[in-house]
């Protein structure tokens, strides 16, 4: 697994903060990707890193521009976005403790108004198991 280079720069200095406020309900501590740099207020264990990172991929894939436009507008797009994030997080983490509890997080957070209410806890646990099975088939 490549891990992007990544700058990181306190929250406060995300360009999109204003807009990103206006659209879901950021707490204190939320991390922003954008743009190869990690916006964050705390030091941040290898498997976020890997979250963040996998959001520099897509963002170079898609166009940044594009990405951030469609993030903010299209839930289907931003849960796909977040379901490949989250998926290669898991499986950064080899201990399974560790990624069950870092699993039930992810979706507490995928099924928050963090990103707009976007499913249920439970929809949140199936689509992420689901994804890991895509991913080790292949
Ligand atoms: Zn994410």
């Amino acid at each position: 697994m490549t891990i992007y280079m990544a700058q990181f720069k306190p929250t406060s200095e995300f360009p999109l903060l204003k807009k990103y406020k206006k659209r879901f309900n950021i707490l204190p501590g939320t991390i922003f990707a954008y743009d190869h740099v990690i916006y964050t207020d705390e030091k941040l264990p290898e498997h976020l890193i890997i979250h963040e990172s996998t959001h520099f991929k897509q963002q170079d894939k898609v166009g940044l521009r594009k990405w951030v436009k469609k993030y903010l507008k299209d839930d289907d797009f931003r849960l796909e976005m977040e379901l490949e994030a989250y998926w290669a997080q898991l499986a950064s983490i080899k201990n399974r403790n560790e990624q069950f509890k870092v699993k039930q997080h992810s979706c507490q957070d995928l099924s928050s108004d963090l990103y707009g209410n976007l499913l249920t806890y439970e929809e949140a646990f199936e689509k992420l198991s689901h994804v890991q099975m895509q991913k080790t088939m292949w």
